[in-house]
């Protein structure tokens, strides 16, 4: 397997470590984007849970990739709150539940993550395209990945990186159907998603920090 073509297992634990201070690097970002159309907590509750996945993923040893993916959700569940827990939660416990077993991070597995953590988001919260939510970029995430299963992570990780940006895109657009900003009606038009773009910073953090491992 060329180094390009996944992750082992500790190799992505690293990478989502880098990921998890990242994302705490760019609570401003979620702050403002959900003060625009929201309450304003995003970056708070970004900050809380990707640090207590930070810590969850030091502070023990993981077995596999499940594994590893499930403490991250467990960590986001309990210590997060507000929708963005739950959503960011089921995620992450979810997508991992069907990489139990694995010792590698492929394109299949990154497709598996994200279309089964797909399908728990959109149960949980009941979004679908169009809603302007996280599912807005997660979904064209999760296709872009199915489509580029069977070849590296690396160009994996660039096709869902570009697909959840466009999809972020598209939520600027959109008024909010549910959630804090469904008051808003059309005021809410013109801004992003404030967890769509959390969701998009996430995987291009991802994308970038897994090209510098290789
Ligand atoms: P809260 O809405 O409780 O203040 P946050 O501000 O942390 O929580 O997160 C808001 C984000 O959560 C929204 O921008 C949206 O992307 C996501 N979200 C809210 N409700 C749902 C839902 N039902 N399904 C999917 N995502 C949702
Ligand atoms: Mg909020």
């Amino acid at each position: 397997m060329h180094a390009d073509e996944a992750l082992d297992l500790a190799s992505l634990a690293r990478v989502l470590v880098g990921v998890c201070d990242s994302m705490v690097a760019s609570i401003d970002d979620f702050t403002h984007a959900d003060q625009a159309i929201g309450d304003g907590d995003h970056g708070l509750a970004i900050g809380r849970g990707f640090r207590a996945a930070r810590e969850a993923t030091l502070s023990h040893p993981q077995t596999d990739v499940g594994d590893l993916l499930d403490g991250i959700g467990l960590a986001m569940l309990t210590s997060m709150g507000g929708a963005s827990g739950a959503i960011y939660g089921t995620l992450f416990r979810r997508g991992g539940r069907g990489l139990r077993g694995r010792q590698t991070f492929d394109a299949d597995a990154l497709a598996n993550f994200l279309e089964e953590g797909l399908a728990g988001v959109r149960e949980r919260g009941g979004a679908k395209v169009g809603d302007k939510t996280i599912v807005d970029a997660l979904e064209p995430a999760s296709i872009a990945a199915r489509a580029s299963a069977k070849g590296p992570l690396r160009e994996a990780l660039a096709a869902v990186a570009e697909a959840a940006g466009e999809g972020l895109q598209r939520t600027s657009d959109m008024r909010a159907t549910l959630g804090r900003a469904r008051a808003l009606g059309d005021r809410a038009i013109g801004h992003v998603d404030p967890g769509a773009l959390s969701f998009t910073v996430m995987v291009r953090e991802l994308s970038r920090l897994a090209e510098e491992a290789w």
